[in-house]
């Protein structure tokens, strides 16, 4: 998705889906009680029409399992957002699914409403993490509808956990190195958060589940997003978006927080700031010098990496500078 791409979001909240996922209430993390109709989808586009328009207008269903929905509950949705379509009022139609609800007869219809975009919530590709889960699919499945999309020259956009039941930083990754394998054009990375009245809240308040703490999160996900880069799968996103009604407190515990991806940002410089500074002797006065706008990643919230740095390395003072014509993330400028 181009940085110009502006998205026009429509939630269909548990729609089609035929599980209960134990970390899902999408009625509480879309803020939304209600699925959206086709009247919702008019109402979504004539409203975006006053807004500023990017290079590429995207109506997007999300918060349910799309092509589990009713077949005429999704044509009725996927007729009004081709019309749009027709009208010249948006110039593309994304939705989320399940990838066991993925065969091709499905795909069929979504190619002839005009779908350009398919994303596949994976969350992982451990079968015991997704039993644990409740997610009713296997890894198979996402292996299976990925190469089905592709055949069919969809866009494929994966969704991958963290600290879901059973999970390990390990499964954690060998999900990531198979998604990649499944070459998506991008990926979203969504932290576990404990979402109130789940059944993985109930898990929690039992004791029977570990919270996967944001502090948890950035530590897997500075190892994850350095993997999607290096392969060159785009990660579009990093942790739930925030909305009033998580922030207010339905997000009871777990990877909550409202800028997670610049502190995985934030992680990812220092770790590098710390490979500069495994050869400087204790005591020693550094300055380290960043490329442009990265200043406040490098510094860290509430000047965390810095504490830490000289906390570990013994630094008597950390300066750092941001140079503009740097093309280095991250140099060691100078040491007394
Ligand atoms: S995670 Fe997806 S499939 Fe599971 S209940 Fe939530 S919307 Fe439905």
């Amino acid at each position: 998705m181009s940085a110009r791409t502006d998205v026009i979001p429509v939630f269909v909240p548990h729609l089609g889906c035929p599980h209960a996922c134990v970390f899902c209430n999408q009625n509480r993390i879309s803020g939304q009680a209600r699925p959206a109709s086709a009247e919702d989808v008019r109402r979504a586009v004539a409203n975006a029409a006053f807004l500023p328009r990017g290079e590429k207008r995207q109506l997007a269903f999300y918060g349910g399992s799309f092509t589990a929905i009713p077949i005429p509950e999704q044509e009725a949705l996927l007729g009004a957002a081709r019309e749009a379509m027709e009208r010249g009022e948006i110039d593309a139609i994304r939705l989320s699914t399940r990838p066991d609800a993925i065969d091709e007869e499905v795909l069929a219809r979504l190619r002839a409403y005009g779908v350009e975009t398919v994303e596949l919530g994976a969350q992982s590709m451990d079968d015991e993490v997704l039993r644990l889960s409740g997610r009713g699919h296997t890894a198979a499945d996402v292996e299976r509808a990925s190469g089905l999309l592709h055949s069919a020259g969809f866009r494929l956009v994966l969704q991958m956990m963290t600290g879901l039941p059973g999970d390990t930083e390990e499964k954690d990754l060998e999900t990531a190195r198979r998604l990649i394998a499944l070459n998506p054009d991008a990926v979203r990375i969504y932290p576990t958060v404990i979402v109130r009245d789940t059944a993985l809240c109930r898990l929690f308040e039992r004791g029977e589940y570990r919270e996967h703490t944001v502090e948890d999160a950035v530590e897997i996900c500075a190892k994850l997003l350095p993997l999607f880069e290096k392969a060159g799968v785009p990660v579009i996103r990093l942790g739930l978006n925030p909305t009033e009604e998580l922030t207010n407190g339905a997000a009871v515990g777990g990877a909550y927080h409202p800028a997670l991806g610049e502190l995985v940002k934030s992680r990812i410089l220092r770790q590098k700031a710390a490979e500069l500074l495994q050869n400087v002797e204790p005591g020693s006065r550094v300055e380290l010098s960043v490329g442009r706008g990265k200043l406040s990643q490098m510094i860290g919230q509430h000047r965390e990496n810095i504490a830490w740095l000289c906390r570990r390395y013994g630094l008597s003072a950390l300066k750092i500078s941001e140079n503009p014509e740097q093309t280095e993330e991250i140099l060691l400028f100078s040491v007394d």
